[in-house]
């Protein structure tokens, strides 16, 4: 009896700061969300979190029957006598990180109200930025081709936080091969190797072509300029002549960025007070809400009820500062008592005062209509933008975050007042508003 085995090791490149976070329990004054890591201390995506993913991605493209012929399933018959199961053919071997950049970063939930921080959620975080190199080791008996023709034109979203773009995934190279324990060759390379080893050599046989990666996401892109210095949760760093020094943080090219978190957080609260305002029916209406509205649908929520909540239909990206200056403001805090000066407390904080930021918003598997109202919404939404209302980053109470929208793919941003007063019917329609 011949029995052939065969290979494919997949590599991938790390799109977007990612986060596995590992099942531990918390301990004091460490960090809360740590990533995984495996007995030597390297980061470490467990390979059981890619076997989701390649099964939802194989059900899109070739529908559940043949998935389940390929990944195996485990079903019951309709009048219970017996349970049907199959074994997966595709067996997640083993992955490993290189080139990883840590980062840790303090994270609070942003109010829906204020658009600021919420009290008492802050913590401590880790994530791998983008840039890593992961790859991934599968084995398969059979079925060889429909395996390579999947990985190939895959493009896998891990771990946490997926509505702030975290953990998109893109492949850069698939390689595999088989060896044939029949042949003397094959056995021999067999006995010899094992584990990841057995894996690198087989796979040096052939290499598979990438398909170019396809984004079936519908997007809206914004285009602002810095209008008045904004600043973000920047990191303290001892000044050489000893005063407090905040910088700003930066992307692996050095450049400001704006937080995903802090994109949506702001959007979203903006977007909420607008349809507060219109006393809109598609506003959620939080506690009380069957979260059957389209606020509930685009933005998700924490779960009704029966507790089950919704992610996000929406995606935001961290967006770099490019163009950019950058310059430190001193301040000095006040004594409470004199009211004058306090001694000592003198300390700066790095702003950008000049600079374009590139917004992208990616919105998945919605409605057309859905995406109709999104888009009337923002068109009210940049009003505010450009009338400084509404404002991005820290320290917008004291004059900072001003943008102008220079373009935006959902229309002029100095839109008339046509423009403008059918988007608000949009977001207010009259015969709904006596809906529950
Ligand atoms: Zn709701």
């Amino acid at each position: 009896m011949t029995k052939t085995i065969s290979f494919c090791r997949a590599t991938f490149r790390v799109e977007s700061p990612t986060s596995v976070a590992a099942a531990t329990l918390p301990i004091k004054n460490a960090v809360d969300l740590r990533l995984d890591r495996d007995a030597s201390g390297a980061i470490h995506i467990p390979p059981s979190t890619f076997a989701g993913s390649l099964r939802n991605h194989a059900t899109r493209v070739h529908g559940e029957a043949w998935t389940n012929s390929l990944f195996g399933f485990v079903a019951d018959e309709d009048d219970g006598s017996e349970t049907k199961a199959r074994a997966s053919s595709v067996w997640f071997l083993d992955s490993s990180v290189t080139h990883a950049k840590v980062e840790q970063y303090v994270a609070t939930a942003i109010s829906r109200h204020t658009g600021a921080a919420k009290l008492g959620t802050r913590r401590d975080s880790e994530r791998l930025l983008a840039g890593a190199t992961v790859s991934l080791d599968l084995r398969i008996d059979e079925r060889l081709d429909d395996l390579i023709e999947l990985v190939t034109t895959w493009r896998p979203v891990v771990g946490r936080n997926r509505s702030n773009g975290y953990g998109e995934l893109a492949v850069e190279r698939v390689d595999y091969g088989s060896v044939d324990l029949g042949t003397p060759e094959g056995l021999a390379q067999w006995l010899s190797h094992s584990g990841p080893d057995l894996v690198s050599e087989v796979v040096r046989a052939h290499s598979a072509t990438v398909a170019e990666a396809s984004n079936e996401a519908q997007a809206i892109d914004l285009q602002m300029q810095v209008v008045e210095p904004w600043t973000s949760d920047p990191v303290k760093d001892e000044g050489e002549d000893g005063h407090k020094t905040y910088r700003l943080k930066t992307n692996a090219d050095g450049l400001p960025r704006m937080s995903a978190a802090s994109q949506r957080g702001v959007l979203r609260s903006s977007i909420s007070f607008i349809l507060t305002t219109l006393e809109s029916p598609l506003r959620c209406r939080g506690e009380a809400c069957e979260h059957d509205r389209w606020e509930c649908r685009v933005f998700g929520h924490g779960g009704a009820a029966d507790g089950v909540g919704r992610r996000s239909a929406l995606t935001f990206r961290e967006s770099p500062i490019v163009d950019g200056v950058s310059a430190f403001r001193t301040r000095n805090a006040i004594d409470r008592f004199t009211g004058g000066a306090a001694r000592g407390a003198l300390w700066r904080t790095e702003v950008v005062t000049e600079g374009m930021v590139h917004l992208r918003i990616e919105y998945r598997s919605v409605s057309d209509a859905d995406w109709q109202i999104l888009l009337a919404a923002l068109r009210l939404v940049i009003v505010d933008i450009q009338d400084g209302f509404v404002r991005f980053g820290a320290a917008v109470a004291s004059g900072h975050g001003r943008f102008s929208v220079t373009t935006s793919t959902t229309g002029d941003p100095d839109a008339d007042l046509m423009t403008l007063l059918a988007a608000r019917t949009l977001l207010s329609p009259k015969d709904e508003v006596s809906a529950p």
